[in-house]
C-alpha cells in the first residue's frame, strides 16, 4: 500500500479531522514533516504551517527559507514563530543556562518548549489540529524508552491523536504514527523535495539517540514495528485508565495559563531558570 493510502486509512480509522478543519502542521524543516503536509495538500485537506525559529545559526535559517518557498509554491499558509520575540533567547543560550543550572541535556528542553509554543500558538491562530511528523520509528524508539527508564506510565498518550480542547490543549494528531521512517525519506527523495535532511545539530548523546543507535543494530521489519507499537496500543488505554484512577488531571498553570500537570508548568519551570540568567 503507499504512503499516502496510509495515511489517509489513519486519518479515517482514528477520525483525525476532516476535510472543512483548519489542520496546522508543525514544519521542523525535515522529511517527516515536509511530506506529511504535502501529502494533506494533496489529499485535500485545509492545511497551514506553522513553524518556530529556533535560532539554531544557519541551520535555523535554512530550514526556514526552505519551507517558506515550500508553502508558498503550494499555496499554503506559511507561519513562524520567533523563539527570540516569544522568550528573549535563542534555543542554544537556553539549553546553555538549563545544563548549567539543572544538568538538563539533550532534547528535554528543546522538547518542552517546541510543545508550548506550538500548543499556544495554534491555540491562537484557530488551529482545529496541530499535526506533527512523528513517525512509526519515534513510536518504537518511545516504547523502548520507557520501558528502559522503568516507567511505561510516560507511554500512556502514545496514539495516532492525543490532547483534548477540554484541557487547553490543541488536539495533537500524528497521521505518519504507523508509517516507517525509511519509507517516508523514500517519498521525500521520490518527490525531489527541497529540504534539508541533515540531523539537528543541538541532537548529540541523547537517550533517544542512543536507543535509535540500538534499534538500528536490531535491524527490525516494518512488520516487527508494527507489532511493536501494535501491541503497545492495546496497553496504553489501560494506563490512561490508570493514571485517572490514581487522580491524574490536567490543570491551568498558574503562571502562563497553558495546560500543567502541577501548579506550575514545565515550560514555565525553564523560562525561571534562564531569565534570570538574561
Ligand atoms: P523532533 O522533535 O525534532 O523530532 O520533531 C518532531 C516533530 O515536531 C516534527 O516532525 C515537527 O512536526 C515538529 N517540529 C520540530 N521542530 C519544529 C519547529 N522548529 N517548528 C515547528 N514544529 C517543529
Ligand atoms: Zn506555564
Amino acid at each position: 500500500m503507499n504512503i499516502e493510502k496510509k495515511v489517509l486509512d489513519t486519518i479515517v480509522k482514528y477520525k483525525l479531522f476532516g476535510k472543512k478543519e483548519r489542520v496546522f502542521v508543525a514544519l521542523s524543516g525535515g522529511k517527516d514533516s515536509t511530506s506529511i503536509l504535502y501529502i494533506l495538500k494533496k489529499l485535500g485537506y485545509n492545511v497551514e504551517g506553522l513553524m518556530i525559529d529556533l535560532h539554531l545559526g544557519e541551520w535555523s535559517k535554512i530550514h526556514l527559507r526552505n519551507m517558506e518557498e515550500f508553502c508558498s509554491s503550494l499555496k499554503i499558509p506559511f507561519h513562524v514563530v520567533d523563539l527570540k520575540k516569544e522568550l528573549g533567547q535563542g534555543i542554544c543560550f537556553i539549553k546553555a543556562v538549563l545544563k548549567k543550572k539543572k544538568n538538563l541535556t539533550g532534547c528535554t528542553v528543546c522538547g518542552i518548549i517546541k510543545r508550548w509554543i506550538l500548543n499556544k500558538h495554534s491555540k491562537k491562530l484557530g488551529a482545529s489540529v496541530l499535526v506533527t511528523g512523528h513517525n512509526l520509528d519515534d513510536e518504537v524508539q518511545n516504547v523502548l524508552m520507557n520501558f528502559l527508564k522503568g516507567n511505561i506510565m510516560l507511554g500512556a498518550n502514545s496514539a495516532p491523536s492525543t490532547g483534548t480542547k477540554q484541557s487547553g490543549f490543541v488536539q495533537r494528531v500524528k497521521p505518519l504514527f504507523f508509517i516507517p521512517e525509511d519509507e517516508i525519506r523514500k517519498y521525500s527523495l521520490s518527490k525531489k523535495f527541497k529540504i534539508n535532511y541533515d540531523k539537528c545539530p543541538c541532537a548529540f548523546e541523547t537517550y533517544r539517540t542512543d536507543t535509535r543507535a540500538w534499534l538500528k543494530v536490531l535491524d527490525l521489519s516494518a512488520k516487527q514495528k508494527l507489532k511493536i507499537v501494535n501491541n503497545f496500543q492495546k496497553v496504553a488505554p489501560k494506563l490512561r485508565s490508570r493514571r485517572v484512577a490514581e487522580g491524574f488531571e490536567i490543570k491551568k498553570c498558574s503562571v502562563c495559563g497553558e495546560p500543567a500537570t502541577g501548579i506550575v508548568c514545565n515550560a514555565c519551570k525553564i523560562f525561571e531558570s534562564f531569565r534570570d540568567d538574561s
